[in-house]
């Protein structure tokens, strides 16, 4: 785990921590959060406690299963288009590296270092005519290609600080050479790299190996409970009342309640729950061993993906703009402001799952993706046709740079949000907590600085509706734009499932 910092930078302006702090959801941002506060002196009296829909005293009932960091695997890289998050993977990198222990972060095949090869194709696909504009304050917008080819520039120059791992990336400059580097027979892509130094997590294994250093703490409490609002006064925000009447009280509320955020306080239009496709299919000890070697391989122009199979399980994701799911809420989200009046019908995107909705199917427009993807992949025709075994619609929090939201509230007092994952935190979790704590100390690290702050919100894009008595669509002002998506932006999950003829049900 990276190393806990007792201080604040000297540029930094006093701190006074609060006495307590009241965390909602324990995904990777707050169970990590949890965990750096609970190791800094500076936090000593104060009191810390995680709410989760899931219970942590349940074996097997934590994490919670819906919850993005939950999951068979995930893909720990430093290749980013954008050198501060690569830089930042790269400390992560780190952590997952130890091995040395059986505690070690990365022992125990927590992570593995499989190589990731990273493509994309010269033509992208046309965005479609309707495709949503991108929110303000979006990066001019790449292609997947242009993505690979910064990606490339900034892993090369972390590699050329250590000639050890240079020697671990190359080029691959036409579909032959994928090829031969991904090893199946399959290839994707026109043009790309392999990084010998990325790999994959398993995630649920690494959660509670989390859960694990968090209780070692002895420092934080853990409840059971869904929260269904926010409790506030005039001008601060002061606990969180739970579906079953309970009120947790805290001078601090920090909300890392992942793609339900938008739910419990209104995000003024920056950040927006979609649903991504995954496909998990059985495969056969033979099958295994022949995948034993392949990298972790990712297609930035389709956002298809494909990880190694572990357990004899091959799963099959798509890192897309996602389905939208608009929910009309019983209990409006705290509004931006004390002074904005709640919206009559507040409606946002939040997650569906199958915790939620057991017969919960993927749509047919995705899972067709993802057989695209075995055949470009993994040419085999006894694993193309092969059922999958399960299905899985799983959320991201989506801002339209991609760039986390962690910040103090600006219209409340005693509000802080570690949100909008973008569908790319989880690799950060030995490093992200400690980041959150110097931004909850007022100590944002400078290169996140911008990237992380609540930006201000249009007038017309509050996430629950305006004040102004319309309820406007926040999912129409959010479009991830950071060449890392592919398919179609826009899509609405019940009208996608309503063309679908069911393949399996999503289990999460
Ligand atoms: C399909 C898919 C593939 C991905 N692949 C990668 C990858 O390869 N590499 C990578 O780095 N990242 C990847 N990600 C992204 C990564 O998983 C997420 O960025 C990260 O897990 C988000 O963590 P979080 O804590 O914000 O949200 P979550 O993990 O969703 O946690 C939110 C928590 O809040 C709780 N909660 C919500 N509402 C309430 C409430 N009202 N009351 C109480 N508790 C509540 C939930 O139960 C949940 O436990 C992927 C994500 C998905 C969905």
């Amino acid at each position: 785990m990276a190393s806990s910092s007792t201080s604040l930078p000297p540029s930094a302006s006093p701190f006074s921590p609060p006495s307590s702090i009241l965390i909602v959801g324990s995904g990777v941002f707050g169970l990590s959060t949890a965990l750096a506060l609970a190791r800094r002196h500076v936090f000593a009296r104060c009191s810390i406690t995680v709410v989760d829909r899931s219970d942590p005293s349940q074996p097997g009932a934590f994490p919670s299963p819906d919850a993005a960091s939950v999951d068979t695997s995930r893909i720990v890289r430093a290749d980013y288009a954008d050198p501060a998050y690569a830089a930042l993977a790269d400390e992560a990198q780190a952590e997952w590296r130890k091995q040395d222990t059986p505690a070690s972060l990365g022992a125990q095949g927590r992570y593995n270092e499989t190589g990731l090869l990273l493509v994309g194709d010269a033509t992208p696909p046309e965005p479609p005519a309707a495709a949503a504009p991108a929110g303000e304050g979006s990066k001019p917008k790449l292609t997947g290609l242009d993505y690979v080819r910064m990606s490339w520039a900034n892993v090369s120059s972390l590699a050329a600080k250590n000639p050890e791992l240079a020697a671990r990336v190359q080029e691959l400059p036409d579909p032959d050479a994928i090829r031969a580097a991904l090893g199946t027979g399959g290839s994707s892509g026109s043009w790309g790299y392999i990084n010998k130094n990325s790999g994959w997590a398993d995630a649920t294994a690494s959660m509670a190996w989390l859960l694990d250093q968090v209780q070692q703490t002895r420092r934080v409490d853990f409840v059971a409970g869904t929260v269904v609002s926010l409790e506030h006064d005039e001008t601060t925000v002061t606990g969180a009342k739970l579906s079953d009447g309970r009120v947790l009280s805290a001078d601090l509320v920090i909300v890392a309640a992942g793609a339900w955020t938008g739910g419990l306080v209104d995000l003024g239009g920056q950040a927006v729950a979609t649903g991504q496709v995954l496909g998990y299919i059985d495969i056969t000890e033979a099958e295994q061993e022949k995948l034993a070697n392949m990298p972790v391989v990712l297609n930035l122009s389709t956002g298809l993906f494909i990880i190694p199979p572990t357990d004899r399980v091959l799963k099959i994701a798509r890192h897309a703009y996602g389905y939208i799911n608009p929910v009309t809420l019983p209990h409006p989200p705290l509004p931006l402001s004390p002074t904005h009046p709640p919206p009559a019908n507040p409606t946002v995107s939040l997650p569906r799952t199958s915790l939620i909705d057991s017969n919960l199917s993927i749509p047919a427009e995705g899972a067709a993706d993802l057989r695209r993807a075995l055949r470009e992949m993994i040419p085999w025709p006894a694993l193309c046709s092969r059922p999958f075994r399960r299905t899985r619609l799983c959320w991201y929090s989506d801002t339209a740079t991609g760039d986390f939201l962690i910040d103090y509230h600006p219209g409340w007092r005693g509000l802080f949000v570690a949100t909008g994952d973008s569908g790319h935190a989880f690799k950060f979790l030995p490093v992200i907590g400690d980041k959150i704590a110097d931004c909850i100390a007022g100590a944002c690290p400078p290169e996140f600085r911008a990237k992380w702050a609540w930006k201000a919100a249009s007038a017309s894009a509050s996430a629950a509706g305006s004040g102004s008595g319309s309820d406007s669509l926040a999912w129409s002002t959010v479009v991830t734009e950071d060449g890392s998506r592919g398919g179609t932006p826009g899509l609405v999950l019940a009208d996608e499932l309503a063309k679908s003829p069911k393949e399996v049900p999503a289990h999460d």
